[in-house]
């Protein structure tokens, strides 16, 4: 298995319940080692650059008006297949289908606000791990 790396997002819903610590124990149990981290407030206008390929969808507006509502907490995570064992780690997008022990069926609240992001393959990943990370920033 390649080691890879995956952008993720600890979205507001989660930063909010102070749930920073136990998400990151989730990604850590898992085998997948943060490799660089920081809190910070988007703007609404970031929101939605970053998730500029959902623009068309009915939930973009809502979407980008709940990232920028509180802090998150984006990092990079980097491990054997980081990208694929990061989304099994997260969980459905809708908590209501997330297996049991996911990050989203143990803290999501909703589909909407549903507690992490997490990249969806390579092209995306390094996309959005240069969104937020300069080379300097991710130590591995
Ligand atoms: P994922 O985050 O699992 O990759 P998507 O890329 O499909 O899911 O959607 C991006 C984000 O948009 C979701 O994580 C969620 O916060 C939000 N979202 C997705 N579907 C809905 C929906 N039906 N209603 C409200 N928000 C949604
Ligand atoms: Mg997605």
């Amino acid at each position: 298995m390649a080691t890879e790396r995956t952008l993720s997002i600890i979205k507001p819903d989660a930063t909010k319940r102070n749930l920073t610590g136990k998400i990151n124990a989730k990604f850590e149990e898992a085998g997948l080692r943060i490799v660089a981290q920081k809190r910070i407030q988007l703007s609404k206008a970031q929101a939605g650059a970053f998730y500029a390929v959902h623009k068309e969808r009915p939930f973009y507006d809502e979407l980008c008006e709940f990232m920028a509502s509180a802090p998150v907490v984006v990092q990079v995570l980097e491990g054997d297949n980081a990208i694929a064992k990061n989304r099994e780690v997260m969980g459905a997008t809708n908590p209501a289908d997330a297996d049991a022990g996911t990050i989203r069926a143990e803290f999501a609240e909703s589909v909407g606000e549903n507690s992490v992001h997490g990249s969806d393959a390579p092209d995306t990943a390094k996309e959005e791990i240069s969104f937020f990370f300069s080379g300097l920033e991710i130590v591995g």
